[in-house]
């Protein structure tokens, strides 16, 4: 998995991919989890080696629609758009540089290049896509239809985990 893969624009053919923290104690491991067709009941931790049960509902495997969390069974979910990070913090980073570069030489092109990056940040925002995530345990369901059920994150519901 590539960073460019994460802000892939969602296709219909594109299936639902799970993405979550391995669940037992003291593992950091960072568990993707698909295509849901070929995934029997457990997925095994690629760090660990424990088998952790998925549970995949109908809504999830026919219709790419998550309505509960299939590591914890956790009903409640929230949908947060999917920035990267990396890439964002990366335009940050190389364009805060061009415009250190140039802020002697040249102000002007120095803002510039500091607008191009904020225009850069903002259209990405724009075009990627959205993620499903468990209030529970936050795993995260890329590439999935979003379910109706579902609305942004909210710090009350948040709070009850
Ligand atoms: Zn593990
Ligand atoms: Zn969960």
């Amino acid at each position: 998995m590539t960073d460019v893969d994460d802000w892939v624009l969602d296709s219909p053919d594109v299936k639902m991919q799970i993405r979550f923290h391995c669940p037992t104690e003291g593992c950091v491991a960072i568990i993707e989890y698909e295509p849901l067709e070929g995934c029997g009941g457990t997925i095994a931790c690629p760090r660990c080696a424990t088998a952790i049960p998925m549970t995949i509902t109908p809504s999830m495997r026919e219709q790419n629609v998550p309505d509960r969390c299939a590591v914890c069974g956790g009903a409640e979910m929230f949908i947060r758009k999917d920035f990267p990070q990396r890439l964002g913090l990366a335009v940050v980073i190389v364009f805060g540089l061009a415009s250190v570069y140039f802020f002697r030489s040249n102000i002007l092109v120095s803002w510039a290049v500091l607008a191009a990056a904020v225009a850069i940040d903002l259209l990405v925002y724009l075009l990627i896509g959205k993620v499903t995530t468990c209030y529970a345990c936050r795993a995260e369901f890329r590439h999935a239809t979003l379910s109706p059920h579902h609305e942004g994150f909210d710090l009350a519901t948040s709070e009850k985990y």
